[in-house]
């Protein structure tokens, strides 16, 4: 086993930089890493060009003493991970004549004669060992490099990530000796605070190193991830607390749940608790509400009928709403026009949708609208409203619209409703 502290990450493709693919596995790995206490300063991508991909090689192996490459091991022209390995380390490739019967063999078994091109996935150099790949024909490199008075290790893992993950695992990480020091991490999720307010309060935390407190706007609201670093688990974890403690009283009233929490989840897993049920009307997320809480299994418990979400009503128009004997014309006898409209409106649907139904709780959204004036002529000015009715009364909020785009802002809306469900539901 080679132990390993520092890592870098080299994608290799053309279609990388061209944006038509994600870099899903330099994701997957620095994760990896990140979990195995390895360092990861530099990730980098680069296309199919040999003297380009040896370039970033030799970089690498002058800060990392681990350098894992992915992609480029295909049969063609153009993947040259290979050929840079072999350029990098000043050697020769040749054919390794148990590989060849391998590689001869897979193909066989498929009935298929091998490509004159797939002789090089039968490469090796001196240092490399390959790797065997049971689910592609490509197998990877594990190679050996005296590197100064340290050897280090590169890597070549094959781009599909149903090649790349199993050989990682059962092949690459049980070579490796990995650093003992271990990671505690606790993500807080919050809601109703933009991410610069957050930050405000965040002040002094932010700066430091270990444990480090960091912010990421996300569409369920923003997280806070509180990450520290020590000898052992238990250390870490023991640093990682007061400041996790820290965070929360900060934050006072704005997080919603932590780590792998789903706020749709929790909401859907306190209805079935309590043996609540709940219908929506919308008219305003185009059913994005509905969706976050039917995706949760037993949501809806098509098979029994005894789901706590009864159904969503997803109405754009009066005629629509007609269907369940609501209306937006509400109290004021037509659409609503401005934010307090909506509210008045929203807590309507929500408490008329609830008796309808007969469900314990009502979520209902109102858009509003009113015609351009003067001041902002190009633009109508619109938004939204939600209520949630529930056997301890009404509670009915407008929500000022952000400058996104349609879907992410019908989300924001649908992630407002839901929060708002969950503080109702949390007091029970
Ligand atoms: P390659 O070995 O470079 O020919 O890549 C083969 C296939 O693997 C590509 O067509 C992609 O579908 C996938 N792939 C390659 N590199 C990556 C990457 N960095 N992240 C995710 N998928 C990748
Ligand atoms: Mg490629």
């Amino acid at each position: 086993m080679i132990s390993v502290e520092r890592a870098e990450l080299v994608a290799v493709g053309t279609e990388l930089l061209l944006g038509e693919i994600n870099d899903t596995n330099s994701a997957y790995l620095a994760q990896e890493l990140a979990a195995r206490s390895v360092d990861v300063y530099w990730s980098r991508r680069v296309g199919d060009n040999r003297a380009r991909i040896t370039e970033a090689i030799l970089a690498a192996l002058e800060r990392a003493d681990l350098v894992v490459l992915c992609g480029g091991l295909g049969p063609t022209d153009d993947d040259l991970t290979r050929e840079a390995i072999a350029d990098a380390l000043g050697e020769t490739p040749s054919v390794d004549p148990t590989l060849e019967a391998e590689l001869r063999a897979r193909f066989a078994r498929f009935s298929r004669t091998m490509p004159a091109g797939n002789v090089k996935q039968a490469w090796l150099i001196a240092s490399a060992e390959a790797l065997p790949n049971p689910n592609g024909t490509a197998p990877g490199w594990f190679v050996r490099v005296e590197h100064g008075a340290r050897t280090k290790v590169v890597v070549a893992l094959p781009g599909p990530p149903r090649e790349l993950v199993p050989m990682w695992l059962e092949q690459v990480v049980p070579r490796l000796r990995f650093p003992v020091a271990t990671f505690a991490a606790r993500t807080l999720k919050t809601f109703g605070i933009g991410e610069s307010h957050l930050a405000e309060r965040l002040v002094g935390l932010t700066e430091r190193a270990n444990p480090s407190v960091a912010t990421y706007a996300k569409r369920d609201g923003v997280h806070v991830r509180i990450a520290a670093k020590a000898e052992n688990a238990d250390a870490a974890g023991a640093l990682l607390a007061p400041v996790v403690r820290d965070v929360r009283a900060r934050l006072d009233g704005h997080v919603w749940g932590e780590d792998a929490d789903e706020l749709a989840a929790l909401v859907v897993a306190r209805l079935r608790r309590d043996a609540r049920t709940l219908v929506v009307i919308d008219g305003g997320t185009g059913g994005s509400l509905a969706e976050l809480l039917g995706a949760i299994d037993d949501a809806t418990d098509g098979t029994t009928g005894s789901g706590p979400l009864i159904g969503a009503v997803i109405a754009w128009r009066n005629e629509a709403m007609a269907l369940l004997g609501v209306a937006y014309d509400g109290s004021a006898g037509r659409p609503p026009k401005d934010e307090s409209e909506a509210t008045v409106v929203a807590a309507e649907l929500a408490e008329r949708g609830r008796a309808r139904c007969a469900a314990d709780y009502g979520v209902g959204i109102a858009p509003w609208w009113s015609a351009p004036t003067e001041t902002a002529p190009d633009r109508p000015t619109w938004g939204s409203a939600w209520a949630v009715a529930g056997p301890e009364g009404t509670e009915a909020r407008p929500v000022s619209a952000p400058q996104s785009g349609h879907a992410s802002r019908r989300e924001r809306l649908a992630f407002t409703a839901l929060v708002g469900l969950w503080t109702q539901l949390s007091k029970t």
